[in-house]
């Protein structure tokens, strides 16, 4: 039998993240520790010590900062870094993701602190098991994975990217309780083609450019392999790849090993759930309802397939629901008769005349939700929500495009143009609006609502793979979570305040789907919602 490690004493203590309390070591552990004199006297408790991290972070005004704090906290005291974050999640989430994480992915060899997460570069093809091998955990659970290429809207960022993985971990962790110590946050670095990084002496990622074809989806496969040989329980959530990689990516292991996409997948669920909430309001079935998409890339495509996947679970034929998800791109409405099309579009190609304008389109499929997500602003004219509100009593208008400057249109557009009458989502937030007398309340279509919630599930289930139904059942879990209340005020999302709440119960909706489908390597407890909550992390320092 081998002896447990001699437990740390003195800074090695204060130095490990996973140990360190900080302030809040009691005296006996000072004593037992060898910490006496290494810390002021006082003791404190782990609510003081959030109250004075809220005070530091409340007082700065910039962003970026409150994320660097944010960050060597993490470095330093993780039970600390967690209670912050889930004592205010409203507050930390932009920070810790985005659209902070952005700006800090940009500057990222410019602000570069702590080692946090693996790098393996294309040039050590060959040795990635052994390099992978390197990380200093045995059980690896979760894995968020980029290629840098195209971070949020801000396109290629090259090893920068690692912001990424790190802060959507951090939101496994803070919004569903997946513990962090399982988490694995991954950047493949093939190159970058974004000149300013290659030309700036402290860029931090290999200084070539990306590789592509043949060879890149050679290490792609190798880092599959070794991640399957090291942690075969280990999901694997690629995040923030270029479109061209990132459908045949998904196509490529989604039924080979435990993996999805939340960029493709995450952005669909929660589209549908808004929809979904949205019938709370309208009375309106999901196989009532036609969909226009504005945009009709890997966002729309994603979402149009689900919302008809979502159809056919209530009976439709699949060909009939993808027809109710129409799409409309820069050349105009997807018929059969174009020829320009991509084969993810083709499923949702009309058999009717072109039409080339959008309000046209509007007025020819006499559709009930307008989904825009064409990167583009201000699609969503005055001309179109009121061509909306005129075919609609309640017309579904959800603006996706991020960041806010990009929005289709704004809350404010929406209401006003609609005479108060449109249920309104968008990708990112707006603030409420006071439209005559009346108070309305904007959801933000946010994807942390679906993917810490799968991956919690995933996690607790030990689930083999992750399928399309699961986004379904997340979906429809998360509209459950609105109050009657939320959408009195418009609010078609749960507020993001009980972002943890809402979480465990799609985690454990999930959960159910996962062994109804046969693919848990746990055994079904005859309590689902004990098995999420016992797996949760909670942020209390270890005894
Ligand atoms: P993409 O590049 O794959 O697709 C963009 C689509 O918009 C293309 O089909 C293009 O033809 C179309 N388009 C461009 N200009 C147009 C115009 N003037 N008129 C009509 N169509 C036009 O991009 P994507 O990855 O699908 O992302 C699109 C947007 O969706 C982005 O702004 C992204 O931030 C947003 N998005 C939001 C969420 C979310 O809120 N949860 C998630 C993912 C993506």
């Amino acid at each position: 039998m081998t002896e447990a490690p001699p437990p740390l004493r003195g800074y090695a203590r204060l130095r490990d993240p996973r140990l360190n309390k900080g302030t809040a070591f009691t005296e006996a552990e000072r004593r037992a520790y060898g910490l006496e004199g290494l810390l002021p006297p006082a003791v404190t408790n782990i609510e003081l010590q959030v109250a004075r991290r809220h005070a530091e972070i409340a007082n700065l005004d910039d962003d970026l900062q409150k994320y660097l704090v944010l960050t060597d906290l993490q470095a330093r005291n993780e039970t600390l870094f967690y209670a912050v974050l889930m004592s205010d999640p409203a507050t930390y989430m932009p920070l810790v993701y985005t659209p902070t994480v952005g700006e800090a992915c940009q500057k990222f060899a410019h602000i570069y602190r702590e080692a946090r997460g693996m790098y393996l570069p294309i040039t050590a093809r060959g040795r990635i098991r052994d390099v992978l091998g390197n990380w200093p955990q045995r059980d690896v659970r979760f894995i968020v994975v980029t290629d840098g290429e195209r971070i949020l809207g801000l396109g290629d960022l090259g090893a920068g990217g690692m912001g990424i993985p790190i802060g959507k971990l951090a939101l496994y962790t803070a919004c569903a309780g997946v513990p962090p110590q399982y988490c694995l946050p991954v950047v493949l670095d093939v190159g970058t083609n974004n000149a300013a990084l290659l030309d700036d002496p402290l860029y931090l990622g290999l200084r070539q450019n990306r590789v592509r074809g043949a060879e890149y989806m050679e290490f792609v496969d190798e880092f599959v392999d070794a991640v399957q040989a090291l942690y075969p329980k280990c999901c694997i959530q690629w995040e923030d790849f270029a479109n061209h990689n990132a459908i045949p990516i998904l196509a490529r292991y989604r039924d080979k090993v435990c993996t999805f996409n939340d960029d493709i997948q995450g952005t669909a669920a929660v589209a549908l759930a808004g929809i979904l909430a949205a019938e709370r309001i309208t009375g309106m079935k999901i196989t009532d309802q036609r969909l226009l998409f504005l945009g009709g890339g890997s966002a729309g495509t994603g979402i149009a397939e689900l919302i008809s996947q979502a159809m056919a679970r209530e009976g439709m034929d699949i060909a009939e629901a993808r027809r109710r998800n129409a799409l409309f791109d820069i050349n105009g409405l997807i018929v059969s008769s174009r020829t320009d099309l991509a084969d993810f579009q083709k499923p949702f190609a009309l058999d009717r005349p072109p039409v080339a304008h959008f309000v046209e389109a509007i007025k020819a499929l006499r559709p009930t939700a307008i989904i825009g997500v064409s990167a583009v602003p201000k699609l969503f004219t005055h001309e179109v929500v009121a061509a909306m509100a005129e075919i609609n009593r309640r017309p579904i208008i959800f603006p996706y495009s991020n960041p806010t400057s990009r929005s289709e249109c704004s809350a404010e557009e929406a209401y006003r143009w609609s005479d108060g009458r449109a249920i309104f989502a968008s990708g990112s937030p707006f603030p409420p609006v006071e439209i005559g007398g009346r108070h309305f309340v904007p959801g933000q279509g946010n994807n942390v609502y679906i993917f810490p919630a799968v991956g919690m599930a995933v996690f607790a289930t030990e689930a083999a793979r992750v399928t399309e139904d699961m986004f379904v059942v997340a979906a429809r879990a998360v509209a459950e979570q609105v109050s009657d209340t939320d959408l009195a005020t418009g609010l078609i999302y749960p507020p993001q305040s009980r972002i943890l709440e809402a979480s465990l119960y799609v985690a454990e909706r999930v959960a159910a789907c996962i062994f109804d489908q046969g693919l848990a390597r746990v055994k079904r407890p005859a309590d689902i919602a004990e098995l999420i909550r016992a797996r949760a992390y909670r942020p209390v320092y270890p005894e």
